[in-house]
């Protein structure tokens, strides 16, 4: 008997492990265990557990209609978890244990126990790559170091990409084995709206999304659909990136390769091939070692910020977006990210926290990559003089005030140029704060600070 271990991988399509189990046709049974506490400990939403779930019960369905039962297991942290897929294997008599592999510190560790174990009880163990477009260690500078500026590291990953990269594996055919009925579906709460379950609706969102959108002149806008929005089905693994690609290459032949979209993508490579190669930021600590430790902001900037509440339209809509809907356009990220760690001076470690507590997409590379990336503290990151002005902004990727209207309803009676930076009259008069740091003087001290640290 064949067991695969589905972790962030609950898709069938392009899922080397499961393909490879199945292609020995050999009776196969299929598991996921869930780890609520692990969550917890990593910091991530609550409904990111929940949209888990429900992702599972869907892949638990079509599983079924290969013929393989997944079964749910539990533990509650990822050291637990040999010892279940130890038990699962005993209660199925399997032989061979087939995954597709993980990268970060936490992951390796505990795939590691799990190999060992299963090999001390004589069962084969197969593993697979297919969550990025490249496995990390593949794109490394001359001397075998990583590279730690994008453009380069960028250039080379593309001749290899186009040199290595192969059609996606098909969703598996029936094998012939007696068709199973399903376990019965674990309990879900998920609730926030916008949001499919299953992997063929998301792909239907892929095609959509490519056939309909001019990603160069859209992405910057907010209040435009003009994203993917696939990163919370990446961050689970319900689609991969070299799907992603797939469905690029065929829409625009090899030129995707140099698109703005395919660019993206290996922003998210280059972030996990980071965390790889210094398995310290997994930890959370400062790419640069040099950079500041402690932070003098305070904690009622931090409160007013997580409220949505700094008085700053643009920002306040970013940050209720986020705990509305569980997401954030890209760049608004870069600002409400911005605004907190280099006009407030927070230390970055509490923005990154507060986005991977509320992301249903959060992703441990991505995140911190993008955290450190906007404080100056990482790896080709924005230099600290480069401060984004938040009502500049504003008017430049937010023009008519959609995106503020719809998440501060407060401002939406504001004509004009004001709903960027309402009057204390009109502030008073829509119940919305005052701005809580002046931006000029916030600035000045931002430049200084940075400048001594
Ligand atoms: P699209 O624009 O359609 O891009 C396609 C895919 O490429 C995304 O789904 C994502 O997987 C990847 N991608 C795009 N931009 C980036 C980027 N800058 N870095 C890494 N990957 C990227 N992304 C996450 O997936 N999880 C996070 O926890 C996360 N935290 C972030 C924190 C900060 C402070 C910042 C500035 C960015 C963060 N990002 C994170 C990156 C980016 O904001 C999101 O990936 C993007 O907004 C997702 O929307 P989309 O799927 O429509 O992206």
């Amino acid at each position: 008997m064949n067991l695969v271990w589905f972790r962030n991988d609950l898709r069938l399509a392009d899922n080397p492990a499961l393909s490879a189990a199945l292609k020995t046709g050999r009776p196969t049974r299929a598991v996921f265990v869930l780890t609520p506490e692990q969550h917890a400990l990593h910091g991530e939403a609550p409904q990111k557990f929940e949209f888990i779930k429900a992702h599972v019960n869907n892949l638990c369905q079509r599983l079924a209609k290969l013929g393989v039962v997944l079964s749910v297991r539990q533990a509650s942290v990822f050291a637990d978890v040999p010892a279940v897929i130890q038990a699962c294997c005993a209660e199925h008599q399997v032989t061979e244990l087939y995954y597709n592999e993980a990268y970060w510190v936490n992951e390796i560790d505990r795939d590691q126990k799990v190999n060992t174990v299963l090999s001390e009880a004589g069962i084969g163990v197969h593993t697979f790559h297919s969550e990025y477009l490249l496995p990390p260690g593949t794109v490394r500078k001359q001397d075998g170091g990583m590279y730690h500026v994008f453009t380069p590291y960028k250039n080379k990953f593309i001749e290899q990409l186009k040199e290595r990269h192969a059609q996606p594996l098909p969703v598996p055919a029936y094998q012939g084995q007696e068709l199973a009925a399903a376990e019965p579906p674990i309990d879900v709460d998920f609730n926030l709206p916008g949001w499919v379950i299953g992997e063929q609706s998301v792909h239907a969102q892929l095609k959509d999304f490519l056939a309909d959108h001019d990603y160069q002149q859209e992405r910057d806008y907010p209040a435009i659909d003009g994203t993917s929005r696939l990163s919370p089905y990446l961050a689970i693994g319900v689609i991969n990136a070299r799907l992603c690609l797939a469905h690029a290459l065929k829409k625009e032949g090899e030129q995707a390769f140099h698109g703005t979209w395919v660019s993206e993508l290996i922003w998210r490579d280059f972030y996990n091939d980071l965390m790889y190669e210094y398995p310290r930021l997994a930890k959370h600590q400062t790419f640069k070692q040099e950079a500041p430790q402690s932070w003098p902001g305070d904690g009622e900037l931090l409160a007013a910020w997580k409220a949505g509440k700094t008085g700053f339209p643009i920002i306040d809509a970013g940050m209720r977006q986020l705990t509305k809907t569980g997401w954030m356009h890209n760049r608004v990220r870069m600002l409400t990210a911005s605004f907190l760690s280099k006009l407030c001076l927070v230390d970055w470690h509490s923005g990154e926290a507060h986005f991977m507590a509320n992301l249903l997409d959060g992703d441990l590379a991505s995140n911190n990559g993008g955290w450190q990336w906007s404080s100056a503290t990482g790896c080709d990151a924005a230099p600290y003089f480069r401060i984004f002005n938040p009502t500049t902004q504003s008017e430049k990727f937010d023009p008519d005030g959609r995106y503020i209207r719809e998440f501060v309803p407060e401002l939406s009676e504001l004509q004009g140029k004001s709903i960027h930076n309402p009057d204390n009259g009109q502030r008073q008069q829509c119940g919305y704060p005052l701005p809580v740091i002046d931006y000029k003087a916030a600035r000045q001290q931002a430049l200084d600070w940075f400048k001594s640290h």
